[in-house]
């Protein structure tokens, strides 16, 4: 397979902070369709891979190629329209708006609240919005104002905001902090759900839900890449169990 078949391809990318290498000449491939999971303890850099990826935090060195396209000299903006979802880990929803009117103001891409609204009620976006509600478990929720939704709803809500989008590449921070245990597992089925058609990037610390989700895991420590590969090979590696799982 050659760099240019992935949807994402990192490579050698630095970023410092006033000397300090948060990410370090990092290297990674990410499939279409794939559901990868970084993991690491705190501070080895992944909330900054993942700002490097949407633009957020500019590198210092390196290329990120999103469906071969250079991103890093790109605003956060336009590499949200070349089809890249963020999620973090605070929903940003419109809590006073419905559950459709949050789907609905979402799409098309780059427009404002008022703006979509007026344009965009269509039959196109009305279906979009009952298709990505069935995908989100909220369609009994539609005509619910959205303070209303539990925590784990409300992620969902988010999450279900971004793929009105359409995006190529979901990258998620934590999206199963705070929930219980059976909210963890239907997100797990959606995020399945999800990479059926679409790369998936999640920082996640929960290891069981982690063994659920991931295809394969990217172990980062001090910015650089300790251990890649499936979950059960990752967590029987002895650099992953002294840095991470061991402690
Ligand atoms: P993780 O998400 O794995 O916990 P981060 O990516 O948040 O780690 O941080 C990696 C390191 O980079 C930490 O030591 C953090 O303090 C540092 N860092 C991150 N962003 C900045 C910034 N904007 N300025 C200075 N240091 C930063």
């Amino acid at each position: 397979m050659s760099n240019t078949d992935f949807v994402l391809a990192i490579e050698d990318l630095t970023v410092s902070f006033d000397g300090f290498k948060a990410v370090d000449n990092l290297t990674m491939y990410i499939d279409r369709n794939e559901l990868r999971v970084v993991i690491g303890p705190n501070g080895a850099g992944k909330t900054t891979v993942l700002d490097l990826i949407c633009g957020k935090t500019k590198s210092t060195n390196g290329s990120i190629k999103f469906m071969n396209k250079e991103l890093t000299k790109l605003s956060e903006h336009e590499i949200v329209r070349e089809g890249v979802g963020r999620k973090f880990q605070t929903p940003s929803i419109y809590e006073n708006l419905s559950v459709y009117q949050n789907l609905e103001v979402s799409y098309p891409k780059g427009r404002s609240v008022w703006g979509s609204l007026f344009f965009k009620r269509t039959a196109e976006v009305k279906e979009q919005v009952f298709k990505i509600a069935e995908e989100i478990m909220l369609t009994n929720f539609l005509d619910m104002e959205a303070a209303l939704l539990s925590h784990g709803q409300k992620q969902w809500l988010e999450i279900g905001m971004l793929l009105m989008q359409d995006p190529q590449l979901l990258m998620l921070d934590e999206p199963v902090a705070g929930m219980s245990a059976k909210e963890r597992d239907q997100t797990a089925e959606l995020l399945n759900k999800i990479s059926n058609n679409r790369s998936v990037l999640v920082i996640e610390h929960d290891m069981e839900f982690v063994k659920k989700i991931a295809h394969k895991v990217t172990v980062l420590h001090q910015g650089k890449i300790l251990a890649e590969g499936p979950m059960d090979q990752v967590q029987e590696d002895e650099k992953v169990i002294e840095v991470y799982l061991g402690h």
